[in-house]
């Protein structure tokens, strides 16, 4: 669904998320000239968006509007990045290394997709692999180098998109303040505070209680629900990734490996089976590595985290480097909120005259946050 706004009326916009869907949102706003108040509930942004790989993930897009949108996004970030170096944005592209012979069968199909080049895939050896990151010297079959693919810092977007606003002028952060009440054109916050505007954008990532449990039938209809994933990090690695990683378990998690040799797979060992693991593998600027992710979908959600999918996947990520993975300093949890029906890549609803809630992009909320802010001012 697209809202139009009202370049000529709209003035005065609120954000109600400081997350990555929030803040994109101030950003388009305050680049068509809105005066913008963004909202908070936490003393930081602590969701989805800062728990996150900070991959900006071409690569295993659905052809098709998906891959429109990520790479629309794709182009935004860089540009984006020019003026917010604080992103920490890296055109690095991306390896999807294959172990097995299936494996390998398959990124050859996804070599061959008619978007191919769109994505910048190519289909690589093992040397091949290897020359273009050197420090993969673990054993396997070959490997999709997607050039498309990006890392961004996703513990520092946040902050720096902000100090870029605040600069600019026009633009008020307000953290410490939960939104309790959604009027036509104006939230309240817990404090009591009232706070006007010509648009209410709701951000509010997986938190669909409270204020945003008002609107059920509207976030039914796109099927939206919670998906909560495993995540570690190490101390830093001196050796340089140069690309970002994924393992062959990933060919079965994206939409563009929905080819028939994904069939011929062999099925997932034990652990990563239940725990619905694939290995994505980032190196942050600092030097350590961000290891993950598993996949729940049934709540009540764990509220501990599971050992066993932190073997496996440090394990796999040792195959591939070929070399022990530092002492894991940290270990997380994060929840994001999925679109499930139909079409849609996200939950966008005008829920009240005048405010609109934007939700539900999933696992690929990091990557398309700009561009699914832009489509809301279209
Ligand atoms: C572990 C993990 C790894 C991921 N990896 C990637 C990746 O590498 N690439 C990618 O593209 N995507 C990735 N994703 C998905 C991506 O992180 C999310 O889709 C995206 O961050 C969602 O952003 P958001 O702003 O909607 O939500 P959030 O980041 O959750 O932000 C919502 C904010 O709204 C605030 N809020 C809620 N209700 C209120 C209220 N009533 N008043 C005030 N504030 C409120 C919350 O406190 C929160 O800070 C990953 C997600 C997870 C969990």
């Amino acid at each position: 669904m697209t809202i139009v706004v009202g370049v000529a009326r709209t003035q005065r916009i609120v954000v109600v998320g400081g997350g990555v869907l929030g803040t994109m949102h101030a950003v388009a706003a305050r680049r068509r000239g809105f005066e913008v108040v963004q909202l908070e509930r936490e003393a930081e942004a602590r969701g989805a968006s800062v728990r996150n790989f900070g991959l900006v993930w071409v690569s295993g897009r659905r052809p098709g509007a998906e891959l429109a949108l990520a790479l629309r996004a794709r182009e935004l970030w860089e540009e984006l990045a020019d003026r917010v170096p604080g992103l920490g944005f890296r055109a690095a592209g991306s390896l999807t290394i294959a172990t097995e012979d299936a494996e390998l069968r398959l990124l050859k199909e996804a070599a061959g997709l008619p978007d191919a080049d769109r994505r910048q895939f190519e289909l690589l050896d093992p040397d091949g692999v290897r020359a273009v990151n050197p420090a993969l010297r673990g054993e396997f079959a070959g490997g999709l180098l997607c050039r498309a693919d990006a890392i961004v810092e996703p513990r520092k977007v946040l902050p720096a998109l902000r100090a870029y606003l605040s600069a600019g002028g026009g633009y008020e952060w307000l953290p410490g303040r939960e939104v309790t009440e959604i009027a036509p054109n104006a939230v309240r916050d817990h404090t009591g505070a009232w706070h006007q505007c010509d648009l209410v954008i709701l951000c509010p990532g997986a938190v669909l209680t409270g204020v945003i449990g008002r609107y059920p039938g509207y976030l039914a209809r796109d099927g939206v629900r919670r998906v909560r994933l495993q995540m570690m990090q190490t101390a830093p690695m001196a050796r340089r990734l140069t690309t970002s990683v994924a393992d062959g378990d990933s060919l079965r998690y994206y939409p563009a490996y929905d080819l028939p040799g994904r069939g011929q797979l062999a099925p997932q060992s034990g652990v990563a089976a239940r725990t619905r693991a694939q290995l994505l593998l980032v190196q942050r600027a600092d030097g350590a590595l961000t290891i993950g992710d598993t996949h729940e979908y049934d709540e009540p959600f764990a509220f501990d985290v599971d050992s066993d999918a932190y073997d496996h996947l440090g394990a796999r990520a040792e195959t591939l480097l070929g070399a022990p993975i530092p002492r894991v300093q940290r270990r997380w949890a994060g929840v994001y909120s999925e679109v499930t029906l139909g079409q849609a890549l996200y939950h966008r609803s005008e829920v009240e005259p005048g405010v609109v809630l934007v939700t539900g992009p999933g696992g690929r909320g990091m990557t398309c946050s700009p561009a699914i802010a832009e489509e809301t001012f279209f």
